[in-house]
């Protein structure tokens, strides 16, 4: 079966093509607008979506060399994200569908994350994570400890009762006066730092919770703090600032979830999400893994960020289930898994 996937629920216009699981084509239009003003700006994301979305499904069909008329199902994301967003790529999803007159198939985002460990490649048999793992989402808007029991059966055991794991990195990069997104930066920066320099202490949270706003309020008043002493602290301490705050939200993250995979007796652990781009998060998780035994699953770097392959590969496994949306389907900002 061949899958159109679109994604639009944040800042990202993605369209990709699967043929069952293996992945065509995945093609991504960022939008630059938002980073002269230091975060994603709603209204300029819906309008960039609209200008996006009909070149990069032209293109994602045109790189995975088949006709239109083969698609058999459009997969799209309702939700979660931003409600303007979501709107262009699930309107345009179901007059797309309509006029080859396929169905529709709605994905939650979150679970497409988590999924895009089973998309394969062309020619290459990837080893993918055995039922029931658990799955660590690290994303922009998410943090979330996922039993993950089938394709389309998860549950969330633990999350962030505010902030998200990525804000953490984001919100601390512009107190450093790093350009948004600051994550992938904190992660450039550290690779020449020391990340026992400086230390923070661990938001306190009951269970599999996670909060992060404490810790980013730490981090402000600690940097705050040292300017009034050097005013050039940040300039003259970045690689160190950034190893050490990296460090601290990776051994929080991990604090969580060594505790449930042994409390579950989980063998197969993975991460998911934008923030598992991260090169630190990565190296922990096998690092982790080979201490405990477990069976580790980092995704490739073009599925952790937002991307439609992760879209598509959901729709895939909801088409084998026939589960398919009507054309009355509304976008939800809010959405859980
Ligand atoms: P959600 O999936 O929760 O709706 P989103 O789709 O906006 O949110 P993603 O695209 O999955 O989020 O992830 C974006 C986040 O990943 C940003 O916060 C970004 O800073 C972070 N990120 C990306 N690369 C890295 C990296 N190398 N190190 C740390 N953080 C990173
Ligand atoms: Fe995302």
């Amino acid at each position: 079966k061949y899958i159109l996937g679109i994604e639009s629920s944040c800042d990202d216009t993605s369209a990709a093509i699967l043929r069952n699981d293996v992945m065509l084509s995945n093609i991504t239009a960022g939008q630059e607008i938002h980073r002269q003003y230091g975060g994603v700006v709603p209204e300029l994301a819906s309008r960039a979506h609209q200008q996006h979305i009909i070149p990069v499904v032209e293109a994602a069909i045109q790189a995975a060399g088949i006709g239109k008329n083969e698609i058999d199902a459009v997969a799209f994301t309702r939700g979660p994200g931003l409600l303007g967003s979501l709107l262009v790529g699930t309107s345009f999803a179901k007059s797309f569908a309509m006029g080859l007159g396929v169905p529709i198939i709605e994905v939650n985002h979150m679970i497409g994350h988590i999924l895009a460990h089973f998309i394969q490649e062309e020619g290459k048999e990837k080893e993918v994570p055995t039922f029931p793992f658990l799955c660590m989402t690290v994303s922009g808007g998410h943090t979330q400890l996922v039993l993950v029991k089938g394709f389309l059966e998860m549950e969330v055991i633990g999350e962030t009762m505010d902030d998200a794991a990525g804000e953490a990195f984001d919100k601390a990069a512009k107190v450093l006066g790093l350009p948004y997104p600051g994550g992938p930066l904190i992660d450039k920066h550290a690779k020449n730092g020391d990340a026992g320099r400086f230390e923070f202490t661990f938001p306190k949270t009951e269970g599999y919770t996670y909060s992060f706003s404490g810790l980013k309020t730490q981090f402000m008043n600690f940097i705050n703090k040292e300017k009034q002493q050097n005013p050039s602290f940040v300039e003259e301490n970045l690689a160190d600032i950034c190893a050490s705050y990296q460090k601290h939200i990776i051994d929080y993250l991990f604090m969580k979830l060594e505790t449930l995979a042994a409390e579950m007796g989980i063998q197969d652990v993975a991460i998911s999400g934008g923030v598992s781009a991260n090169s630190e998060l990565r190296s922990r998780l096998q690092q982790v893994g080979e201490k405990k035994g477990w069976n580790t699953f980092i995704p490739a770097f073009q599925y952790c960020t937002d991307n439609a392959a992760m879209i598509a590969i959901t729709g895939y496994y909801k088409y084998l289930n026939g589960d398919f949306a009507t054309m009355d389907i509304a976008p939800k900002a809010r959405f859980k898994i």
